[in-house]
């Protein structure tokens, strides 16, 4: 691809099959109520790769109702936790099975490099399911010795319907982070993954009947947000939304949640998050991590490393090393095991990333490397760097979501720490030092839910993960995941002396 990479597009790969392209309600692949379909799109060439049925707020309707159904009347709720949790291990080794049919599904549908679908997505997601199943059958409530000879105990009992709304960066990743807690919690969902990238929720429910999870509990209906997904996070008969997403879109789906039924809302948006290099950092990692921090899935990620901050006794060796390695970052076809970088999702988010570039130039920021797009067809955008970038110059402050990275230089460790709080999200941020007390003073000091000290996307299903700020609330992962989906009921009862008998 230009001077980065072969071809955009090679002839050679085997595309998978597209097996499913119809709405699962209630156990069923059918037709949208309208009968409309979209087009989901190759992002390697803008065509199409499938027609998929538009869902809208019929459609909704018809997957709540269903999803209702099972929870109010079906078995999910009422087996045991071990019960529902070898449901969800049988899930688990059918996605196994299956793991070049479904990786490859993503990699095409997101423009993503199959082997990182495999070793990141894929994985995070089987390892996350699995997680949770074995937390199926460990949640319990306490009891309570109570004033007035009374009696408490606390049940934890899941939330009812759930809505997922899924974006498109991470399809099965993210699906994953919300749907196995919410499943190991007795819920039942509707899922509304993203209109750019529908393919693999639909695998995903041929899976789960085939796993012998009761119909009705996991629905898929595809579509757009502003109609499925609006009508989802309005819907009266839904108990919660879990959405991932953009920040303006989160806003939206709490509004919706208060002029419906006050429904409970989980939100993981966007971030701008710093990562920031130290004069003693090793020098060849800290470049490492901060390529990797914001190129790595073309930026497309929320905890993107996109403000690199780097202390002034290393900035200049450091953005020299920084230049030869982004020059080594292959842009091409995802399917060709050689590729770093596949292109963005779509038209849409393809030139939002170039305007980004256009503005950072003209607000005076340094380019050193990248700075176009590339290839002939398909959404390809060379790794960008820009250096000599202000705190509040655009690029800095709003996120872009490609693979731009803002290079800025600091002298203190209260600079860097006020600098890096400098911004309205507060996903992540990385620190790179030998000093331990540099590492622990800034991981105190900065405002974000995940610090990650000479280390950069370190995730596990173990390890909580969410925003400070505007980048939302709630956490995935970890057990207190399980919280989103669980509500608390105490029940009392007097002892034989109490005053209450
Ligand atoms: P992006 O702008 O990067 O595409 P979004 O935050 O818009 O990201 O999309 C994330 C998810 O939110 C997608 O599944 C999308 O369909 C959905 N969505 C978008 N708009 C709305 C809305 N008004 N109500 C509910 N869901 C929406």
């Amino acid at each position: 691809m230009g001077s980065q990479g072969s071809d955009g597009c090679s002839a050679k790969v085997k595309l998978p099959e597209i097996k499913f392209t119809k709405l699962f309600i209630h156990g069923q692949f059918v037709d949208a109520v309208s009968g409309k379909t979209f087009d989901t799109i190759d992002p390697r060439t803008g065509d199409r790769i499938a027609k998929i049925a538009e869902g809208d707020k019929a459609d909704i309707d018809l997957a709540v109702k269903a999803a209702r159904e099972a929870f109010d009347h079906g078995p999910w709720p009422r087996m045991t936790g071990s019960a529902r949790g070898k449901l969800m291990f049988k899930l688990a080794d059918l996605m196994d099975q299956n793991v070049e049919e479904i990786t490859s599904l993503d990699a095409l549908n997101a423009g993503k490099p199959l082997i990182l679908v495999k070793l990141v997505d894929f994985s995070d997601a089987v390892n996350a399911l699995r997680y949770f199943a074995g937390a199926a059958d460990k949640i319990h409530g306490e009891t309570l010795k109570m004033s007035g000879s009374l009696l408490g105990h606390t049940w934890r009992e899941p939330i009812g319907v759930v809505g997922l709304i899924i974006p498109w960066n991470f399809p099965t990743t993210l699906l994953f982070g919300c749907l196995a807690p919410a499943l190991a919690a007795g819920c039942t969902v509707v899922v509304k993954p993203a209109e750019q990238t529908p393919l693999t929720a639909l695998y995903y429910g041929h899976l789960a009947k085939l796993a012998g999870i009761p119909d009705g509990v996991i629905n898929v209906v595809t579509g757009f947000g502003p109609t499925a997904g609006a009508a989802l996070s309005s819907h009266m008969d839904v108990d919660k939304i879990s959405f991932t997403g953009s920040t303006k879109v989160g806003r939206l789906i709490m509004e919706a949640a208060a002029k419906s039924n006050l429904k409970s809302v989980t939100l993981e948006l966007g971030g701008k998050s710093p990562l920031i290099i130290f004069d003693d950092a090793d020098l060849d990692m800290a470049v490492e991590l901060a390529r990797a921090a914001v190129f790595f899935n073309k930026g497309e990620i929320c905890v993107a490393g996109s403000r690199v901050l780097v202390q002034e006794g290393i900035y200049d060796e450091f953005l020299k090393k920084l230049i030869v390695k982004t020059k080594e970052w292959v842009v091409g076809d995802p399917f060709d095991p050689q590729v770093n970088q596949g292109p963005q999702i779509d038209r849409r988010q393809f030139e939002k990333v170039l305007a980004y570039i256009e503005c950072g130039k003209k607000e005076g920021a340094t380019l050193v490397t990248g700075g176009k797009a590339c290839g002939s067809k398909g959404y390809y955008i060379e790794p960008t760097i820009f250096a000599d970038v202000k705190d509040d110059m655009t690029i800095a402050k709003e996120e872009i979501f490609g693979p731009v990275m803002s290079l800025m230089k600091f002298k203190t460790i209260e600079e860097a720490i006020e600098r890096a709080n400098k911004t309205m999200y507060g996903l992540a941020a990385g620190i790179v030092t030998k000093n331990l007390n540099v590492a622990n003073t800034v991981s105190r000091s900065v405002r974000a839910g995940t610090i990650w000290v000479n280390c950069y996307f370190a995730f596990d299903a173990d390890c909580p993960y969410g925003g400070y700020k505007m980048s939302g609330f709630g956490r995935a992962n970890g057990l207190n995941a399980l919280d989103n989906y669980l509500q608390v009921k105490s029940v009392v009862t007097p002892l034989y002396n109490s005053p209450w008998l």
